[in-house]
């Protein structure tokens, strides 16, 4: 079972991703445990602050080392043994992606850190943490939303997590390129139809159709996705048909 822990100011924030769809299946199934740490209940200080003014002066509040190294001791000796993975979210970390949540699926315990206000000292970065994640190119408020992110994409990685294992194996990303287009019925809605080979009954066409269309639209949104992985030589043949045909339209 995998054990999560979570480190944050606002343990509130979590109660309703924790507690809906897969994320909650996955702990009521015994997959997973959560466990919301609110880091002020470990600041020593008397009106438990957990910020300061930053040395040198300048704008915004830093966050104390003491809290969040007095935190992650006391997180790591309740678990016992093992050496769990301390998680930074930072707008400064490696930028999340599907390679990194299979890493992290494979561990069975995760501390995740959640920053506020202008940053952390730097010495919880130097001596404490062993990742420094982003999710993006972008500054949020904290690290809540982007812990919830990681969290999201690790847990409905967790073998019998998704009921089908199949479904995340064919993700867009899993297998290095965007998945296919999906239909359901009805197969004509309002005049709009659903592609004649996925009601033509036959898997082997019907395969085919979605891995041809999986490289199409890898080369129409992400063609940088297609220098990174090893295409088959029948993927190689359609990837040239498809360039041929886009490139007769332009
Ligand atoms: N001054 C910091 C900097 O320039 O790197 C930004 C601090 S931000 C306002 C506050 C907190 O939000 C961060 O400590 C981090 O925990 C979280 N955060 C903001 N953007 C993030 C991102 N793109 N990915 C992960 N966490 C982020």
């Amino acid at each position: 079972m995998m054990k999560i822990d979570v480190l944050t100011l606002f343990p509130e924030m979590f109660t309703g991703i924790f507690g809906s769809s897969i994320l909650k299946k996955a702990r009521e199934q015994g997959a997973v445990t959560y466990n919301i740490v609110n880091f002020r209940d470990y600041a020593e200080n008397k009106h438990k602050t957990v910020d300061d003014y930053p040395y040198g002066g300048g704008a915004g509040m830093v966050l104390k080392p003491q809290p969040i190294f007095d935190a992650v001791s006391d997180l790591k000796e309740k678990a016992g043994s093992g050496s769990p993975r301390v998680i930074l979210l930072c707008p400064q970390g490696k930028t999340f992606n599907q390679k990194m949540a299979e890493e992290l699926a494979g561990e069975e315990h995760l501390i995740f850190v959640c920053g506020h206000y202008e940053g952390y000292d730097e010495r919880i970065r130097k001596y404490l943490i062993t990742d420094e994640i982003s999710i993006g190119d972008y500054v949020l408020t904290g690290g809540e939303l982007a812990a919830m992110v990681v969290i999201d994409s690790v847990v409905r990685l967790l073998p019998g997590v998704l009921g089908n294992e199949e479904s995340h194996r064919k993700d867009s990303f899993s297998t290095g390129l965007l998945e296919h287009p999906h239909y359901t019925r009805p197969a004509d809605f309002r005049g709009m139809k659903v592609p004649d080979v996925l009601l033509s009954g036959n898997h082997r066409l019907i395969e085919e159709w979605r891995e041809k269309e999986s490289i199409k639209r890898t080369l129409e949104r992400r063609p940088d996705l297609l220098e990174k992985i090893e295409l088959t030589e029948q993927q190689k043949k359609w990837l040239e048909e498809l360039r041929k045909e886009k490139k007769s339209l332009e």
